[in-house]
């Protein structure tokens, strides 16, 4: 049975128990073992039935990480699932923990499926830009139909075994001992002959629910090879034999598998494991953390503060206005009660939340709070003066963090006579959705709230990446290279339409020059301080601040819509007249060029400096605070995966020197 299996064979009824820790994955020895035991089921004629369980927290939660992206190895799981499948013995799988990706496989391969009713059952390998590829796309529909199996394997998301329970996909549930149960199971089926999924039929639908389907959920498969090659698959299902759909299925695997989206979702899964380790660290250990105290009820500390109690921390927002208070008050209980209209929360969940709130327009009011996130406005005299202030009234060891997107955190700390319980919590807007979190690491941050930022993070369901402490930090500071490029061209000759389009086709929701206008061209800008002098103060000083004024590089209709703007155009053209610029049409590829590569090579110079500790971290930020395309793996791989001499090249065909910084990160 090999080191993973042990067998037992009770009354005609064997139960093999797997024990790979920590979660059961399917590793070669796993799969190994599977097959010796359908062989030995078969030979052994005191045998009538197996029963296949897991030892520890799960059943096979997914693949072994440590095969991916390596050769394969055999036995395959394919073998494994029709050796299953294939036995004359009943087999019934045995589940708890989490049957997922190959773990469900296998189980679906099982003639029988018992389960605790707390289990969890999921096919998640779209999420690496994958599908299943062990007859998964196959047995599904056949248990459960084309519709429930369409968005089981094609969202990636898993189900309880209740629901598993009522749609088809398991037998029985059990509040008892589950090997018992299963064991009971295979007693019944024992001599008759095995209940195959295979032999099952995937009833046929219209047409007209794959399309419903993937229209559904356009937005969302957008740039993605797997989902319509998932659904093509399932279609098969109802139309082919079941070898021929499983044939197709394994083809339609392997090209994906073997496709440049998988090697970037790979990459990105790992860039965000490693994100989360911070070298230095280990075995250091965080603050406690029950309470917050959020300080600015705008934008910024409503949607924090609404992240932190739907974690159930409890908030005290602070604010220095009373209408400014009572706006961010209702606005956060708006969030949540939509979060509860919506299901992404429940109800009890919510009122929990809601009753964690409380607000102040006193300072002194925080002082035993756990942690600070101040979010006023963004000004080093506001920050220094609200931190001079935190430093008299809170209690020793709270951690006194700062949403500030580009102030020196160092500064900020200097206000204090404990700079080593300062930290930068840089959350991105709108805070409640955006999954990044950039915490930003001090000269004086002690490791301990370095390490209570990061665990915060976690349990808020943020990814963070440490930043050191400079202008913008990893992402705006990149950002704002982006950002000169994409307004030089506008004044070059390129209308934002075309700008934003290239951004938007290469897969960013949205262009920079929208993106512009949604965060307000206005940033740090005034009229008495206004020069001229660039296109957004040009804009700004016409009125045409943002979305917010329902004007920027776009004119926004009542749906907030952009259109096309002839005055923006008039103004972008004078400026370029007094400025001596002779306009010009531009083609998409250079458009595009311009948009990346120089903010690639501010991104090896953040990393040159060490800013960015890695390049993957780099990666990680721009995935989740500013909507690069997943499957193209972030900035720096998407760089790699270019050829960091051809982006070099490119860089120089724009008039640009490739930086010392960019050269070396070379693989
Ligand atoms: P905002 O103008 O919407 O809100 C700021 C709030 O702070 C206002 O309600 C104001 O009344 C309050 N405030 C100002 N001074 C105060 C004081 N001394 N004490 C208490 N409250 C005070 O601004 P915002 O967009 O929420 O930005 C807040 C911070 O977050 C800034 O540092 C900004 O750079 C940062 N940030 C903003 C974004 C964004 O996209 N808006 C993203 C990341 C970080």
């Amino acid at each position: 049975m090999g080191e993973v299996a042990s067998w037992n064979v009770t009354d005609g009824v064997a139960v093999l128990t797997i024990e790979n820790p920590p979660v059961n994955a399917v590793s070669a020895a796993v799969r190994s073992a599977l097959i010796d035991a359908i062989a030995r089921a078969d030979a052994d004629e005191n045998v009538c039935a197996l029963v296949i369980a897991c030892a520890g927290r799960t059943f096979f939660a997914g693949a072994d990480l440590k095969e991916f992206g390596q050769p394969p190895v055999p036995p395959f799981l394919t073998e494994v699932v029709d050796g299953i499948e294939a036995s004359t013995k009943p087999v019934v799988a045995a589940i708890h923990g989490a049957a997922l990706g190959g773990g469900l496989e296998i189980a679906m391969g099982c003639h029988y499926r018992v389960a605790a009713p707390d289990a969890k059952l999921g096919l998640p390998e779209v999420k690496l830009a994958l599908m299943p590829g062990a007859r998964g796309t196959q047995h599904l529909p056949r248990l459960v139909g084309v519709e429930k199996a369409l968005e089981i394997i094609a969202l990636g998301d898993s189900i309880s075994a209740v629901v598993a329970k009522a749609i088809g996909l398991v037998d029985e549930l059990t509040d008892g001992d589950l090997v018992e149960a299963a064991v009971a199971l295979a007693h019944r089926e024992m001599g008759k002959s095995p209940r195959r999924t295979r032999d099952q039929v995937a009833v046929p639908v219209p047409d007209a629910i794959y399309e419903a389907f993937a229209a559904k959920y356009a937005r969302k498969f957008r740039g993605l090879d797997a989902p319509p090659v998932i659904i093509a698959s399932v279609r098969a299902a109802t139309q082919l034999p079941f070898d021929e759909g499983a044939r197709r299925e394994r083809d339609a695997f392997l090209k994906l598998r073997d496709g440049p989206q998988h090697a970037a979702m790979r990459h990105v899964f790992f860039a965000e494991r490693e994100a989360a380790k911070v070298p230095g660290l280990e075995g250091v250990e965080p603050r406690k953390i029950d309470s917050a105290g959020v300080i600015g009820a705008g934008t910024m500390g409503s949607g924090i503060a609404v992240t932190l109690l739907s974690a159930g921390i409890e908030v005290i927002l602070f604010e220095r206005e009373a209408a400014a208070l009572e706006r961010g008050v209702a606005r956060i209980r708006e969030v949540i009660e939509g979060n509860v209209r919506s299901g992404r929360m429940d109800r009890a969940n919510g009122d929990a939340a809601l009753a964690s709130l409380r607000q102040t327009l006193v300072m002194a009011d925080l002082a035993n709070v756990d942690v600070i996130v101040e979010a006023a406005f963004e000004t080093m005299e506001v920050k220094q003066a609200i931190f001079i202030e935190l430093d008299r009234v809170m209690r020793p060891g709270a951690v006194l963090a700062s949403n500030t997107s580009y102030l020196d955190i160092d500064d900020i700390a200097a206000a204090t006579t404990r700079p080593q319980d300062v930290v930068g919590l840089h959350f991105f807007s709108p805070a409640n959705i955006m999954k990044l979190l950039e915490v930003v690491r001090g000269a004086k941050t002690a490791p301990d709230v370095l390490a209570t930022a990061l665990a915060l993070a976690r349990r808020i369901g943020k990814v963070a990446v440490v930043s050191g402490n400079a202008w913008g930090f990893i992402g705006n500071r990149m950002l704002a290279v982006r950002r000169r490029e994409a307004e030089a061209m506008v004044v070059e000759g390129a209308s934002p339409e075309q700008v934003d389009h290239v951004l938007e086709a290469f897969g960013f929701p949205m262009g920079p020059l929208k993106v512009g206008d949604l965060s307000g061209l206005d940033l740090g800008w005034s009229i008495e301080m206004s020069t001229g002098s660039t296109i957004r103060e040009r804009l700004c000083e016409a009125g045409r601040r943002g979305q917010k004024t329902g004007k920027g590089f776009y004119d926004y209709d009542d749906a907030r819509q952009p259109v096309p703007s002839p005055q923006a155009e008039a103004i972008i053209a004078r400026f370029a007249q007094d400025e001596g610029i002779v306009r010009r049409a531009f083609d998409d590829t250079e458009i595009l060029d311009r948009l990346l590569w120089p903010m690639v090579d501010e991104g090896a110079r953040i990393l040159a400096e060490g800013i960015a500790a890695r390049a993957s971290d780099i990666d990680v930020v721009w995935l989740n605070g500013y909507g690069w395309p997943v499957w193209t793996g972030g900035p720096i791989f998407h760089a790699r995966q270019t050829g960091i001499d051809e982006v070099c090249r490119r860089l120089e065909r724009l008039g640009r020197q490739p930086s010392d910084a960019l050269r070396k990160i070379r693989l």
